[in-house]
């Protein structure tokens, strides 16, 4: 409470070289090794820069300054990954600029950080995912849209800081004033900055701008919270119900926290955190001997002990791993008792609560009509001390699918279809909220739902969300044991008003959808699989993760194994199948089914739940780039899971596919497959 805290000075000045990330490998290389580009430039910037490429998974085993030898390790330039480790940092870069929908993908913190290390201090690029901008602006990286900077900042121009904040809230502008979340939350509790009221008047709101005005924080220090009515831009604090983070994120806001919070203060409201070890669970599995070799495997490790240790200390629940076998040195896991999303939905959420996890898939809860929505590391470990974390009411985008589906079509689809729109494809969803809603919507199961919240992530937008109902209160009662008159007054007041005001508007009729599959590089890559125009073969099948690993994604998966079965057919020669659930509850829900054993009678192999391959780091990864995979997971980014081709499909097409031995739509034999989906 007495550390001196100041603003930054009020003009910056940046001095040092720009890195233009483009396609072409051989410019990259050339700005690394010192030549500087001239500007404008005649060959396009590179869009669609994911946060795997920034900083690949294996780079994210590192906590600390080493990640700055790092940054853009997994820049794909065509075929080529032209960034070497070290080079950023050699080079003297302090600006790096692209193209559109820069920091798409995971909520990784490392990813600027890394580039932090490396001595970038400023990003430019068309525009910029939420979470990445906003662990920037945590961390203390300006970031701008404006192009004309470069020439400025080659120049040595000093810059008003204005120029970073102008248009800004002024809560976001005294963050990037202070120089990061932390300093600026200390400000706060020193009662140098105060964060001003939101005087919203009286107007018809969408659902998620009803959750966001329940949980605002209008006194911290007494606890309150609540407004009457948000809009769109309205800035502030809210109260969080759950935060919880993973293994790959634990361990830096642990680190932050006590080298800046104290080694043996306490958390705030400790029940209510929760950890979790899913990302890497079986990474010993996969990792090559030469990264063994390199003392990787052991830099990963660290990440396990620094979250089991904080979460003792701090007496906050862990999901960790099961046991491990006596093999080898340390032995091998055999699993994880949940994936993050899976369980905080299984176990913990509630209709209007306010969900924040260090992951872009925290949206998964928005299933049962909750606010959730991924934060970085620093938000993470400021929401520990605060219990509440900066937001920027988002405008709402609808979502609305008429009809109904064909049986074939589920909420994977669904989402391939909507990421293909031109609306979502061009970026213009980041960061909003996306309300689900429509016949087809209301007439999923909530673990489809969740498959289209889940996947609000790869839209880049800051939540997804679909009105809870009977079947919400079904899905309570039935996998918690609420009492259904209980949970129903939670539902009050959580639908948006008649004349909710939405930005866009994306419609569309289900019975129009086929099955489908998004190419290799993106999940906006999207084609019905008739489109596909060649037969692809593929050499695995992975059929898992927290979008992919729920029960009704196991009774996809078994309808079709059953089907295959009943016509004598099994997983086709040369093809790996690997089934995964996202927890052991639905591991649980297999046994009981007799759902282990048809997939092992198939050909399929069932692997204790983890994040595993759809983060590179289990069963069913590639090795090679001519691999081809077609996986049920929710993202294919470059590199996302192994060098090889993935390509992204629901959960009937990747069984189907397994069984076939190459990408194809499930064409039942049998009436009803579809049933309990
Ligand atoms: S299964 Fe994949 S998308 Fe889901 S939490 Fe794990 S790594 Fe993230």
């Amino acid at each position: 409470m007495n550390r001196p805290i100041e603003k930054r000075p009020l003009d910056v000045t940046l001095s040092g070289r720009i890195l233009f990330l483009t396609d072409d490998a051989d410019l990259i290389r050339r700005q690394l090794a010192g030549e500087d580009l001239d500007w404008p430039m005649d060959v396009p910037l590179r869009d669609n820069i994911s946060t795997d490429e920034i900083t690949p998974a294996y780079i994210c085993y590192y906590y600390d300054e080493r990640l700055g030898d790092f940054p853009y390790l997994g820049l794909k330039c065509g075929d080529e990954l032209p960034v070497t480790e070290g080079s950023v940092r050699a080079g003297g870069f302090v600006c790096s600029v692209s193209g559109s929908r820069r920091g798409k993908g995971s909520s990784r913190e490392q990813s600027p950080y890394a580039k932090m290390c490396a001595g970038i201090r400023i990003v430019i690029a068309e525009n910029i995912e939420r979470i990445y901008r906003e662990n920037c602006q945590n961390l203390g990286i300006l970031t701008s849209t404006d192009f004309s900077l470069i020439d400025r900042i080659r120049a040595g121009e000093s810059i008003p800081l204005s120029v970073f904040t102008e248009g800004e809230g002024e809560i976001t502008r005294g963050i990037i004033e202070y120089g990061g979340l932390f300093q600026y939350n200390v400000a706060r509790l020193q009662g140098k900055v105060t964060v001003p009221a939101v005087s919203t008047g009286r107007r018809p709101m969408t659902l998620g701008e009803k959750i966001l005005a329940r949980h605002w924080v209008t006194d911290l220090a007494r606890d309150e919270v609540g407004v009457p009515w948000v809009q769109p831009g309205d800035e502030g604090f809210v109260r969080t119900d759950i935060r919880f983070s993973h293994e790959y994120v634990t361990p830096m806001s642990a680190i932050f926290w006590r080298q800046l919070v104290g080694e043996h203060e306490k958390v705030a409201g400790p029940d209510s955190i929760f950890f979790f070890r899913d990302h890497l669970t079986f990474l010993e599995l996969v990792m090559t001997e030469e990264r063994k070799a390199s003392g990787l495997l052991d830099v990963a490790l660290e990440l396990k002990h620094q979250q089991e240790a904080f979460a003792e200390q701090q007496g906050i629940r862990l999901y960790g791993e099961l046991g491990r076998t006596l093999q080898g040195r340390m032995g091998i896991p055999t699993g994880s008792e949940a994936i993050c999303h899976s369980k905080i939905l299984e176990q913990h959420a509630l209709p209007g609560h306010l969900i924040i996890g260090s992951d872009s898939h925290t949206p998964h809860a928005g299933a049962i009509g909750t606010i959730a929505f991924g934060v970085g590391t620093t938000a993470i470990f400021n929401s520990w001390l605060t219990r509440d974390v900066r937001i920027k009411v988002p405008p709402s985008v609808l979502v609305r699918i008429n009809g109904t589906r064909p049986p074939q079509v589920t909420a994977k689809d669904f989402m391939l279809q909507i990421l293909r729109d031109p609306y979502v494809r061009s970026g213009q969803a980041i960061g909003k909220i996306i309300e689900y809603a429509g016949e087809a919507v209301w007439n999923l199961g909530i673990d489809e739902r969740a498959t289209m919240t889940n996947m609000a992530a790869e839209v880049g937008a800051f939540t997804g969300i679909i009105r809870p109902d009977e079947t919400a209160v079904a899905f309570l009662a039935r996998e918690r044991g609420l009492d259904p008159d209980a949970v129903r007054p939670l539902l009050e007041g959580l639908s948006s008003d008649p004349d909710a005001e939405y930005e866009h508007v994306i419609e569309f009729e289900a019975s129009d959808l086929e099955p489908m599959v998004a190419l290799p590089g993106d999940p906006g890559n999207g084609l019905f699989i008739h489109e596909l125009g060649q037969q692809i073969a593929i050499d695995i099948a992975y059929a898992g993760s927290c979008t992919a690993g729920k029960k009704s994604d196991m009774d996809m998966y078994a309808a079709v194994f059953r089907d295959a079965l009943e016509h004598d057919r099994r997983v086709a020669e040369g093809v790996q199948c690997y089934i995964q659930c996202g927890s052991q509850e639905v591991k649980r829900y297999c046994e009981e089914q007799g759902y282990l054993e048809l997939f092992k009678r198939v050909g399929a192999q069932f692997i204790e739940p983890s994040c595993g391959a759809c983060i590179n780091a289990g069963p069913g990864v590639s090795y090679a780039p001519d691999t081809v995979t077609i996986s049920a997971i929710n993202r294919n980014f470059p590199g996302r899971s192994g060098p090889g081709q993935l390509y992204l499909a629901s959960p009937y097409t990747t069984a189907a596919s397994a069984v076939a031995g190459y990408i194809t739509a499930w064409e039942p034999s049998t009436a009803g497959a579809s049933a309990g989906v």
